[in-house]
């Protein structure tokens, strides 16, 4: 297979993903990979569960113009901003976690609380609510990746990035399961948010550094 096809392919595979964890609904949420000097990105308004392979839209990374036929995501402008902040990354994932977007936006943070989110998230930026589709809100996000992988947006989701759709992915689970964790944590008299000491023996154990690792690789090993 070649790779666009292989792209095209595990895009389809990671936007069934995103649904079955309850990551989006409906038509809600969007995600590309790079491809050479392109993205492809997924169609506007179509449910994952419907979307296929050959309904991915291609975008230049020059310019952010679509490339053939097919209405891109009416985010394209968010995605393209963030690649070209970005020239380390391969993917990009933008979801409506529902826990996550309801504990930013009543004023709270997700905060390191377990190992995982150390290894594969590290720190997040909050990004106040800006009109969808917008150029300041693409702005925004692109703009707070400077610093950081994951971007939570205010009344809106949360933008995830990475060196794989794999690892893009993974973040954006992640960051669901820690508002979960915060979310019950609250029940019984907050959370333990881990100490900076606690968070750097983490990111120096040699097993973490390894799963890190596999994570980057291109191809989505399940
Ligand atoms: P699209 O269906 O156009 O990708 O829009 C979904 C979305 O999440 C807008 O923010
Ligand atoms: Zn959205």
């Amino acid at each position: 297979m070649h790779e666009e096809e292989r792209l095209r392919h595990e895009l389809v595979e990671y936007g069934k993903k995103l649904l079955m964890n309850n990551l989006v609904v409906g038509a809600g949420g969007n995600i590309s990979a790079k491809h050479d000097n392109t993205f492809l990105i997924s169609p506007s308004g179509i449910g994952f569960d419907e979307m296929r392979p050959e309904d991915l839209v291609t975008v230049s990374c020059d310019d952010g113009q679509t490339i053939g036929c097919g209405r891109p995501s009416s985010e394209v402008a968010m995605h393209w901003y963030c690649y070209k902040q970005r020239p380390d990354i391969e993917a990009v994932v933008h979801a409506h976690p529902p826990t996550t977007v309801g504990v930013i936006s009543g004023g709270g943070m997700i905060e390191p609380m377990f190992p995982e989110f150390v290894a594969y998230v590290g720190e997040l930026a909050k990004v106040d609510f800006l009109t969808p589709c917008t150029n300041e809100l693409a702005d925004s996000v692109a703009s707070a990746l400077q610093r950081v992988d994951g971007v939570l947006m205010v009344a809106h989701g949360a933008l995830t990035v990475g060196n794989s759709l794999k690892e893009a992915f993974m973040r954006m689970e992640i960051i669901e399961e820690s508002a979960r964790i915060l979310v019950v944590s609250k029940m019984f008299g907050g959370p333990r948010v881990l100490t900076s000491e606690e968070r750097r023996n983490i990111k120096q154990l040699d097993a973490e550094k390894y799963r890190a690792e596999l994570l980057k690789s291109k191809k989505s090993t399940n």
